[in-house]
């Protein structure tokens, strides 16, 4: 057929809107995800026909479905809930913390409503926004003051330039960490005004290289938790206590930044020690900065604790307010921070917590109920297998410290590990997974209690459709 006469038999949008499917597709989807699918269908087949690519004319059930499909993926939101189960508990890509119903329960109440986020009710009048969430800190921290802001690059941030602003700020070679690319210490210093003097070597520095570098210039010693890495071998470094000993005899100022920020001694959960923000200030550091989404357990936030003057100084610098928490984090963070004034149900409450402290043999026996239920959905179409593994903390926390727990397994012939992966993030609730020797291997010490039979049947449809037979239970 000419280009011509197929472009003439091409149907008017106005005609594709009025098929039956599209009518119906209309009561299920936004009307505007409708209508620029239709417009996008014919526009890409119009410009197929034309380039000479394509030489048949097209069937309005191709065109029907291919609206279909394209109305569908615009209706979803781009940001949505996925079933982690990498075994990775603080996933950055994937939202690190999980909140908890009662943070989110906060969340929702001050998001849709007017609420307290500046005003004092007792007085009748304005305070500070972060007014709560201090007064919580102060308590769990035993701070003399404490501040939270966006998150804890701009906590770094903030600290650095309302403290060291064309002062000299020491820091160890061995400390000059990234976090995930877009955090890299020395371009956060450089950005806060503060000059950087690294000192040290990559893996040993003293309590004399410290000293040694110290001049006119010099605000401040920081400190910085090794959150992501580790090293081990020949390697020295100077504790918080010797450090801020030396800054204060020498008139100087003792930062820390911890990073993961970790309230509970978490080896009470069975896992290894992190640093405290408590301790830190035991030790003398006169400000600890830490994030809020990391082993905290709650939203996206930077903490700062510290000298109550220090503190003033960071309030009321103007990056504060560049730096500021809108409503819904104070709300969830104020929220999470009172589930930890109860230590004995602290562990349970908070997601992140309660995923670090799982049994592993309570893990056991969701994977034994869910190996079962994925044996009689996919019968002999795959193989499904349950061994032993290590969970990872994660969100540069705790490197090389796994948890103990049992994995699932899942080879399907017929279908590459890649493949299954692919399609199991296209569920309806995408899961996320992960590959070791060419099986799918999926870790339920992330997957939230209560989700297990829906993850198991996403991945039976997932991994049963695809033309083989296959026996249903
Ligand atoms: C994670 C981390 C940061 C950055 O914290 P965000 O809350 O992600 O901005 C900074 N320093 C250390 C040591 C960290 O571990």
């Amino acid at each position: 057929m000419e280009k011509q006469e197929l472009l003439r038999r091409i149907p008017s949008v106005e005609k594709v809107l009025e098929v039956r499917e599209i009518v119906d597709l209309g009561r299920e989807l936004p009307r505007w995800t409708i209508a620029e699918s239709v417009r996008g269908v014919l526009a890409v087949l119009r410009k197929s026909i034309s380039s000479g690519a394509r030489t048949g004319e097209a069937e309005m059930d191709e065109i029907v479905s291919g609206v279909r499909a394209s109305a569908r993926r615009l209706a979803r939101r781009g940001i949505r809930k996925v079933i982690n189960a990498t075994g990775v508990i603080i996933h950055t890509n994937l939202g690190r913390s999980p909140l908890s119903e009662q943070a989110m329960d906060a969340v929702r109440e001050v998001a849709t409503s007017y609420s307290t986020l500046e005003f004092d009710l007792d007085e009748g009048r304005r305070t500070s926004r972060t007014a709560h969430v201090e007064k919580l800190l102060r308590r769990i921290v035993g701070c003399d003051d404490a501040f939270a802001v966006n998150n804890n690059a701009g906590a770094v941030l903030l600290a650095l330039n309302a403290l060291a602003e064309g002062k000299e700020v020491i820091v160890s070679r061995g400390e000059l960490v990234e976090i995930g690319g877009s955090f890299r210490l020395p371009d956060v210093m450089e950005k806060s005004g503060a000059r950087m003097v690294d000192i040290g070597t990559t893996n040993r520095t003293r309590i004399e290289d410290y000293e040694k570098a110290i001049t006119e210039s010099t605000a401040i010693l920081l400190k910085v938790h090794r959150s992501n890495f580790m090293m081990t071998g020949y390697v020295e470094s100077v504790s918080s206590a010797a450090l801020s000993e030396l800054a204060h005899r020498r008139g100087l100022l003792m930062m820390e930044d911890l990073g993961s920020g970790a309230l509970v001694d978490l080896s009470s959960l069975g896992t290894t020690r992190e640093p405290l923000p408590q301790e830190s200030l035991r030790d003398g550091a006169d400000m600890v900065t830490f994030s809020g989404d990391k082993l905290l357990g709650g939203p996206q936030a930077g903490v700062i604790v510290g000298r109550g003057d220090l503190v003033e100084k960071m309030k009321t610098n103007p990056l504060a307010r560049a730096l500021r928490m809108d409503k819904m984090s104070l709300a969830a963070l104020e929220e999470t921070l009172r589930q930890y004034l109860e230590p004995d149900t602290v562990a349970e409450t908070v997601p992140a917590l309660k995923a670090i402290s799982t049994p592993p043999a309570e893990i056991k026996k969701r994977v034994d109920a869910f190996c079962l239920m994925l044996s009689k959905g996919l019968g002999r179409a795959a193989e499904v297998t349950a061994s032993e593994g290590e969970s990872q903390i994660g969100g540069g926390s705790l490197p090389g410290t796994g948890l103990k727990t049992f994995l699932v397994g899942i080879s399907r012939p017929g279908l590459s590990a890649n493949e299954a992966i692919v399609r199991l993030r296209q569920c309806a609730i995408p899961v996320i997974a992960r590959i070791v020797e060419d099986k799918v291997i999926l870790d339920l010490r992330t997957v939230q209690p209560g989700e297990d039979e829906i993850l198991a049947h996403q991945v039976i449809d997932a991994l049963a459709a695809g033309g083989e037979q296959v026996e249903r239970s």
